[in-house]
């Protein structure tokens, strides 16, 4: 069984990766699509498709988790095309797991069969809140893996925040 997983992963958190982690548990394989690929460099988006990659990958690897498989997806900008144009992307799927109502309605309207993951601290875990942090210097670490918070030094994620938010003043 395979199975679907979405995010824009601004960045990946811990509780993003509670649930992929339990997903992947319980299916063969878990596909996840980063969505709206194309945007990076925004304060709403700071990262971009390649880093949140790492992000994922390399959290995911670090627990032991090897069962799954990342695709980036591009938006589209038309609700009622996006289901075929992640299926274009991405190996057949059996479920899809989603909080979110729009996704999962997109997806039940296709006979998708649509599950709604457990939410692990939705007050922290949670990826405005994380930025929110990140920009007033605020402890964001412990509410990533730790391999993200590597990721985002090496990139130097701090100082794009930094930047983006004084340039948005
Ligand atoms: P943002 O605040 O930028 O929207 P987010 O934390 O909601 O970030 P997304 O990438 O938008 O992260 O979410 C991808 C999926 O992960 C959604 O289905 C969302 O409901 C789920 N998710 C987000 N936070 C949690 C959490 N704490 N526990 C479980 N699932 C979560
Ligand atoms: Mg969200």
């Amino acid at each position: 069984m395979r199975a679907l997983y979405i995010g824009r992963f601004q960045p990946y958190h811990l509780g993003h990766h509670a649930v992929i982690k339990q997903i992947a548990s319980e299916v063969d394989e878990v596909i996840i699509c980063i969505g709206s690929a194309q945007r990076s460099h925004e304060l709403e988006n700071p990262f971009t498709a390649g880093e949140r990659y790492l992000m994922i990958s390399k959290s995911l690897r670090e627990d032991n988790v090897l069962n799954f498989y990342i695709v980036p997806i591009l938006d589209v900008n038309r609700n009622a095309i996006w289901v075929s144009h992640v299926e274009s992307l991405i190996p057949p799927v059996d479920v899809v797991y989603t909080n979110n109502p729009l996704i999962e309605r997109l997806f039940k309207e296709r006979s998708y069969k649509v599950h709604a993951p457990l939410l692990f601290n939705r007050k922290e875990y949670l990826g405005s809140e994380i930025r929110r942090r990140m920009l007033n210097k605020e402890s964001w670490e412990v509410l990533v893996p730790k391999a993200v918070v590597e990721v985002i030094k090496e990139i130097k994620g701090l100082s794009r925040m930094e930047f983006l938010g004084r340039s948005d003043a």
